[in-house]
C-alpha cells in the first residue's frame, strides 16, 4: 500500500492535463483578486481515482472548491476550502460508513525560476503550504486533490468506541454480545494495562 507522500507524487505526475483544470492566471491575480468556485466529480482528480482504485475509500459527493487568490508582494496567496464526502470501511468492524470532508487551506504560490521543483520541502508543513509555479498560469488541481486526500483517515473508525469484531467468532460486537468467552484475551489486556500503569 502507498503512503500519502507516494500518492502526492503520483498526483503531481498525473495532474498535468485532462478535464477542465482549475487555474489562476498570474496576470489576472496581479491586477485584482481572483475567486474560483467550482464543483468537479472526484474522477476529475487522478489521485483521487487512484485512492478509490486502491480501495481506500469511495467518493459519494463531488469535490467543491471555493478559493480566493490575491497577489502579495512576490507571491500568490490562495485561501479556500474544499468539501466532499467519502464512504469508508471501518478498520475495526469492517462496516461501511460515510464521512463528510471539509478542509480549509492557505497556499502560497511562489514563482520558481529553476527547472527542478523541490516537492519535499513544500509538503513538510501542512498548515502553511508553499508551492512553486512556473509560467503565467498556476494549476490548482494538485493542491485541491491533496487537501481532500489529507482528510481521508488512514485507519477509518466508524466511531471512536467501535467494539470491532469478536476475536473468536467474528461477530460484530456493536450489534450485541455474541456470548463467546474472550477472557483469555481480556486477561492479556489487563496484564498489558498493568504494565503501562506501572511504568
Ligand atoms: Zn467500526
Ligand atoms: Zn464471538
Amino acid at each position: 500500500m502507498l503512503d500519502k507522500t507516494s500518492y502526492i507524487s503520483i498526483l503531481r505526475s498525473f495532474e498535468k492535463g485532462g478535464g477542465n483544470p482549475l487555474k489562476i492566471r498570474v496576470d489576472d491575480v496581479k491586477k485584482k483578486r481572483v475567486d474560483l468556485n467550482e464543483e468537479e466529480p472526484a474522477t476529475h482528480y487522478p489521485s483521487l481515482v487512484e485512492m478509490e482504485k486502491a480501495g481506500e475509500c469511495s467518493f459519494t459527493a463531488p469535490v467543491r472548491t471555493e478559493l480566493s487568490a490575491v497577489w502579495e508582494y512576490d507571491h500568490v496567496r490562495a485561501t479556500g476550502q474544499v468539501q466532499s464526502a467519502v464512504r469508508l470501511s471501518c478498520s475495526r468492524c469492517l462496516a461501511e460508513y460515510d464521512l463528510p470532508i471539509s478542509s480549509a487551506f492557505t497556499i502560497f504560490y511562489t514563482e520558481s525560476a529553476g527547472e527542478t521543483l523541490d516537492e519535499e520541502v513544500e509538503l513538510s508543513d501542512h498548515e502553511l503550504i508553499s508551492v512553486p509555479y512556473q509560467g503565467d498560469e498556476i494549476q490548482v488541481d494538485p493542491e485541491i486533490a491533496e487537501q481532500v486526500m489529507m482528510e481521508v483517515p488512514f485507519k477509518p473508525l466508524c466511531s471512536e468506541s467501535c467494539l470491532g469484531l469478536c476475536s473468536k467468532c467474528g461477530a460484530e460486537l456493536n450489534l450485541g454480545e455474541c456470548g463467546c468467552d474472550r477472557s483469555e484475551v481480556n486477561l492479556k489486556m489487563s496484564a498489558l494495562q498493568k504494565i503501562v500503569i506501572e511504568k
